[in-house]
């Protein structure tokens, strides 16, 4: 048997980055990942998947000296969202007051970055293997994992994913809502300069962003009830069908990475902590890709139970877990309701009047100055 104070179930970005914040805490941490292969190996090629990092969160990788090289970061400084029926909005970083709205960084760079540092540091790293069950008492956490080997623990966080089987095994329900849609995510090179402009358009039916990467490239997340019309389609077809779905604006495109479509569901477990157990991460949350911000609640999860869990003599003490399910169940909430209610009022067909209302809507925020600032900040967390 091997003795922590925090086990993190969990090697993604929001779990690496909880235990790299918790290695000079002076508390013994180990990191379980249940996936082989060296994750610092991981900075080659194009990933598909990026994620808008906000200011506060760039700022929690930089305290961590875990922040990729910028050559491989794109900057957001304007965002323009265009609505199905000609509203518009656009808003840029001197609204929100701060250097950028976002970053747009790889998944698998952000990851090799965080993992580089975490084999330098004191956390235990135990990959390849996942747990087989769970026990705990008012004073500790046993898990065991699929070796026979034995963790305890203060405390196990759960930052396992979306379909974390800690969260099962400790009995904690989720209401689980399918989009229907899935995100469909790709990369592409661009004829003319992006201009470091986020651009999305509502459809209607379907939510398309163009996200400025280094260099003259995009990602893309398209949210589509129909992501096998788009995942079917060869590299050339689906460079002309997405140049064409934002009216040509950045000139043709060249297909850098195929689509691959991510099913999009909103889960909202009952509570995020349980005796000797925290849930963190997609784990404990999960939002629609529309404003960005899955990961950026992760981050936030990250960097507070850093603090808390490391400041903490018990780290599993129930009133220290407590403290982080409150601290965080207001922002969390905010941004499921905020992302929920704009896919309904984006998507809703049936009533009369809510395609004039929500092009009206953005247009009439995009005039007055205040608000659009006070939605500015909102946005970037
Ligand atoms: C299409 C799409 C686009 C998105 N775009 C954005 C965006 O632009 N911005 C944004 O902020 N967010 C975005 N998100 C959300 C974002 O992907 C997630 O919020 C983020 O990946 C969650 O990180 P995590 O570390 O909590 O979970 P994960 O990334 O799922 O990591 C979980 C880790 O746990 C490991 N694991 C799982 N089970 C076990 C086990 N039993 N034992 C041991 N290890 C285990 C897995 O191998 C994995 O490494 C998007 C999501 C989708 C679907």
């Amino acid at each position: 048997m091997q003795t922590f104070d925090i086990v993190v179930v969990g090697g993604g970005l929001v779990g690496a980055s909880l235990a790299l914040g918790l290695a000079d805490s002076g508390k013994r941490v180990a990191l379980l990942e249940g996936q082989t292969g060296r994750f610092a190996d991981l900075e080659q090629g194009w990933d598909a998947r990026v994620y808008a990092v906000s200011p506060a969160n760039r700022a929690f990788l930089d305290s961590l000296s875990a922040w990729p090289a910028m050559d491989r970061v794109g900057t957001i400084d304007t965002m323009r969202v265009r609505g199905d029926q000609g509203g518009v909005i656009e808003f840029d970083r001197q609204d929100a007051g701060s250097e950028a709205l976002a970053w747009i960084a790889e998944n698998r760079w952000m990851l090799a970055a965080l993992w580089h540092r975490l084999e330098e540091s004191s956390v235990t790293l135990l990959t390849g293997h996942t747990p087989i069950a769970l026990a705990t008492t008012a004073l500790d956490a046993t898990l065991t994992l699929d070796n026979g080997e034995v963790l305890q623990s203060s405390v196990v966080v759960a930052a396992d994913g979306a379909n974390s089987w800690i969260r099962k095994e400790t009995g904690i329900e989720a209401s689980v809502k399918p989009y229907g849609q899935s995100g469909v995510v790709a990369n592409f090179a661009c004829e003319r300069p992006h201009g470091n402009i986020a651009r999305q358009w509502f459809f209607g039916d379907s939510v398309l962003a163009w996200l400025p990467m280094a260099g003259n490239r995009i990602s893309i997340v398209w949210s589509t009830f129909q992501p096998e019309r788009l995942t079917a389609l060869d590299d050339e077809t689906l460079a002309v069908t997405v140049a064409e779905a934002g009216g040509r604006e950045l000139g043709a495109f060249t297909t850098l990475t195929p689509g691959q479509a991510f099913p999009l569901r909103l889960i909202r477990p009952e509570r995020t902590v349980s005796q000797r157990v925290v849930l963190a991460g997609d784990a404990a949350h999960t939002v629609h890709p529309l404003a960005g911000q899955g990961v950026n609640l992760g981050f936030q999860d990250a960097a507070l139970l850093a603090r808390l869990l490391g400041a903490a003599r018990d780290p599993g003490d129930w009133m220290v877990l407590r403290r982080y399910e409150r601290e965080r169940r207001e922002a969390v909430r905010t941004m499921q309701m905020t992302c929920d209610g704009l896919f309904t009022l984006f998507h809703g067909r049936d009533l009369p009047g809510l395609p004039w209302l929500r092009n009206t809507g953005l247009s009439l925020t995009n005039r007055l100055t205040p608000l659009k600032r006070y939605f500015a900040r909102q946005a970037i967390g």
